[in-house]
């Protein structure tokens, strides 16, 4: 089962988003598990502080290698790996995510002040993901990023899984545009094409919706896809075969 422990100065946010709707109802049913260490447990003073102020000087504080080593270590690793959120780290991508939701779960370290002793990075086997290239205040809402994308990946979570297969990313391509009800709203209609009931031309159409708005807002997975053709995720060929 995928279980997600975060270490974090700040466990009452958690569950927090991760708590509600599908992802909710599965945590309350035993399809995924979560919890928190608190740093501060790990602190060696009666103040219960982690940081310190920069060698060489300069702006802000950084947390303690050996109080964030101690807590990294009290946690049971069961295989998983440990993913610290951090600006610099690699960019989270949905085939990372894909893996990772196959796997036992993910230990989460989430940075505050202006980061982290790298003796940390030196001494411990972790991974460093990023979030996207903005500076949040905390590592806590990139690691439930982190954790969302994951979790709902997991079949028994998302209950029906064939709304996976078409989404943004699978196969490096923007989702198409969506419709639903009233036909007509301020003026304009459903394309036609959808109200067709031709599947296969229906088919077309969105790929090629997809294709425009992908190569229009990002060119860089537009290259991507160029340069190795689309791909698809193992779940939908599962079920498709
Ligand atoms: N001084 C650091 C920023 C520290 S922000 C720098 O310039 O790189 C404080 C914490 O927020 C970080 O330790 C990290 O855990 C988290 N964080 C900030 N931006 C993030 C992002 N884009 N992705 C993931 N984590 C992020």
């Amino acid at each position: 089962m995928f279980r997600a422990t975060i270490l974090t100065l700040f466990p009452e946010l958690f569950p927090g988003p991760l708590g509600t709707s599908v992802l909710g109802r599965g945590l309350g049913e035993g399809l995924w598990g979560l919890d928190t260490v608190n740093i501060r447990d790990f602190s060696d003073n009666k103040y219960g502080s982690v940081d310190e102020t920069p060698a060489g000087g300069g702006a802000g504080m950084v947390m303690r290698a050996d109080i964030l080593a101690a807590a990294i270590d009290s946690v049971p690793r069961n295989d998983r790996p440990i993913i610290c959120l951090s600006p610099r780290g690699r960019p989270l991508k949905q085939a990372r995510a894909l893996e990772l939701s196959k796997g036992p779960g993910l230990i989460a370290l989430c940075g505050r002040f202006e980061g982290i002793d790298e003796r940390v990075f030196a001494t411990r086997e972790i991974e460093e993901v990023s979030i996207g290239d903005f500076v949040l205040a905390g590592g806590e809402i990139a690691a439930m990023a982190l954790v969302e994308a994951c979790v709902r990946l997991i079949p028994a979570v998302l209950g029906s899984a064939s709304s996976l297969g078409e989404e943004s990313f699978e196969g490096s391509l923007l989702e198409y545009p969506q419709y639903t009800r009233p036909r007509e709203f301020e003026g304009r209609a459903i394309p036609d094409v959808l109200l067709s009931g031709d599947h296969k031309k229906i088919a077309e159409w969105r790929r090629k919706q997809a294709e425009d708005i992908t190569r229009a807002r990002r060119p860089d997975l537009w290259d991507e896809v160029q340069k190795r053709g689309p791909i698809r995720s193992d779940k939908n060929k599962d079920e498709t075969s």
